[in-house]
């Protein structure tokens, strides 16, 4: 593989004691308040020492349709994080050349972080649902603790039958976020509908969505 050696933040003191990473992955086009609270809950319910959110780079699901600059998706992210000290945004996706894979992402934090880090995995639950399909699905659970954020009235039963009927030996984690019934769909919707996204997202991703002209409607 040939990525760049990515820049990790600083965890304290290795040695001294077993640190607990979060790894916030999702496409973030854009980040939302949805986003924000789930990586917070997270955080307090594993009791995480620090969130990096990771823009993935060339989602692996969404080869087939248009998303926004990983350059974007990174800018936004930094700044509806910047205000959190527990949260990093990070550049480790989308610096890496290729589709990305999320067994890629944990294997390479794997061997950069000793031991003592434990990684936390979190991301929507319909995507998790969909691990089965991943590329090398059945390694990941050896490498981090899945989260899964949910919306209230999710199924999990279904969706842990789902990937216990894929034969995939995989831990998830199921925490439920009532700020996902807001989605990065219904924002970039709204947007194009020429609609008021105040209060979903933080102002300052508000400003450089309208700066940057995002999400709205192609010209005929
Ligand atoms: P997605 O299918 O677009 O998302 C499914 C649902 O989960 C959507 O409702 C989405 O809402 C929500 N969601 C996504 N990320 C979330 C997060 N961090 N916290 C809370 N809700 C979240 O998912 P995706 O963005 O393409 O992929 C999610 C993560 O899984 C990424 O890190 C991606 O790289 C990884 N993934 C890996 C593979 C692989 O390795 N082969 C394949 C697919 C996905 P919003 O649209 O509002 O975010």
């Amino acid at each position: 593989m040939n990525s760049p050696a990515p820049v990790l933040p600083p965890l304290g003191s290795y040695p001294a004691r077993t640190y607990r990473l979060g790894i916030m992955g999702g496409t973030f086009d854009p980040i939302h308040y949805g986003h924000l609270v789930t990586a917070e809950q997270a955080r307090e319910a594993l009791d995480l020492d620090l969130v990096l959110f990771m823009p993935a780079g060339v989602p692996a699901f969404k080869q087939d349709r248009h998303v926004s600059s990983g350059e974007d998706r990174y800018a936004m992210t930094l700044l509806a994080t910047a205000a959190n000290p527990a949260f990093v945004a990070s550049r480790f996706e989308i610096d890496r050349a290729g589709v990305t894979y999320t067994v890629d992402t944990l294997r390479e934090l794997r061997a950069r972080y000793p031991e003592n880090v434990e990684l936390y995995f979190i991301t929507g639950a319909d995507a998790i649902m969909d691990i089965v399909s991943w590329h090398n699905a059945e390694q990941i659970g050896d490498l981090a603790t899945l989260i899964a954020a949910t919306r209230p009235g999710y199924d999990i039963e279904t969706a842990k039958a789902h990937i216990t009927a894929a034969g995939l030996n995989i831990d998830v984690h199921y925490i439920e976020i009532p700020a996902l019934a807001i989605s990065s769909t219904h924002l970039r919707e709204r947007i194009a509908e020429g609609k008021s996204i105040r209060y979903l997202t933080s102002e300052s991703v508000i400003g450089y969505i309208r700066k940057n002209s995002l999400y709205l409607p192609v010209e005929e």
